[in-house]
């Protein structure tokens, strides 16, 4: 082990990629029906394959959240994915909210999409990220059709306060929500009475790196808990078509520093050890670097 590893390296902490195209972002979904996503041309094969590039340079295994809408358009991809040590888990088929959904039309997103991931790969997805964080306290029916569609972990909650998603008093860390399920939500950092988020994202995008570098050390250091960092393929993708019709608030969350984005996405895979959900989190032992 290299003697100058600093403390915030010795937990590994856990990458994750939702796979869907800019086009299937719940802020921008007013401007691309359902009925016009096959006619729109695909970025994400490309962009996932500069991310595999990327995290292979650094060494570092991540966990790939897929849609099963791509993944039945892309299956090679979700096979290179595989092939290359990282985890297949399911960001269920269409990318609509769980909380926009009856349970029964939930679990039949959720029970097609980890059956086409595990046609691909004939491997078990043993993992579950709603849209959008989308699971909360208006939908508590979730976490038991997560569960019975044959999921073992879930990453859907995010323990903040948001205008879109977030349920602020939620566990930050792993904890049970069933017989054989549990929940692992998305990083925080807990700081004046609040939960602050350090998980990825928009706020990636938005403030400087140092404070997401610094949230991690602090779950690392203080909570001696592994992070969850999160990002989007669309993410690293500059030349994406700019949706001039969406509304300045959701231009700007979507489109801000998307230039900086790969060059910060390499100093963080550079600067912490990563590794998958389920070896990060399942594996009883937390791992080391
Ligand atoms: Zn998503």
């Amino acid at each position: 082990m290299n003697p100058h590893v600093d403390d915030a390296r010795s937990l590994v902490n856990a990458l994750t990629c939702d796979v869907e195209d800019y086009f299937q972002v719940s802020a921008l979904a007013p401007h691309f029906p359902r009925s016009g996503w096959d006619g729109t041309p695909c970025r994400v094969e490309a962009n996932v394959d500069r991310i595999l590039a990327l995290m292979d340079a650094a060494g570092a295994k991540g966990t790939f959240f897929t849609l099963g809408w791509i993944a039945e358009r892309y299956p090679a991809l979700v096979r290179r994915i595989a092939e290359a040590g990282h985890e297949i888990a399911s960001h269920g088929y269409g990318h609509e909210r769980a909380s926009d959904q009856s349970p029964e039309a939930f679990l039949c997103d959720i029970r097609l999409a980890k059956a086409i991931l595990e046609d691909i790969t004939g491997l078990e997805v043993r993992g579950y990220r709603a849209p959008s964080f989308s699971v909360g306290l208006s939908n508590p029916w979730a976490h038991d059709c997560i569960q019975a569609a044959g999921y073992v972990y879930s990453s859907s909650v995010y323990p903040v306060r948001h205008d879109h998603y977030g349920v602020p008093d939620a566990p930050r860390f792993t904890y049970p929500v069933g017989n054989s399920l549990v929940e692992i939500p998305i990083t925080t950092v807990r700081r004046f009475g609040r939960n602050w988020p350090v998980g990825g994202g928009g706020y990636f995008r938005l403030l400087p790196y140092g404070v997401s570098a610094w949230g991690i050390r602090q779950v690392n250091a203080g909570d001696r808990k592994p992070a969850i960092f999160y990002f989007h393929p669309w993410e690293l993708d500059p030349g994406q078509p700019v949706v001039l019709e969406a509304s300045a608030k959701t231009r700007f969350r979507h489109y801000v520093n998307l230039e900086r984005t790969e060059a910060r996405f390499t100093r963080l895979l550079n600067d912490f050890a990563w590794g998958r959900m389920d070896e990060v989190f399942l594996s009883g032992d937390t791992p080391s670097a």
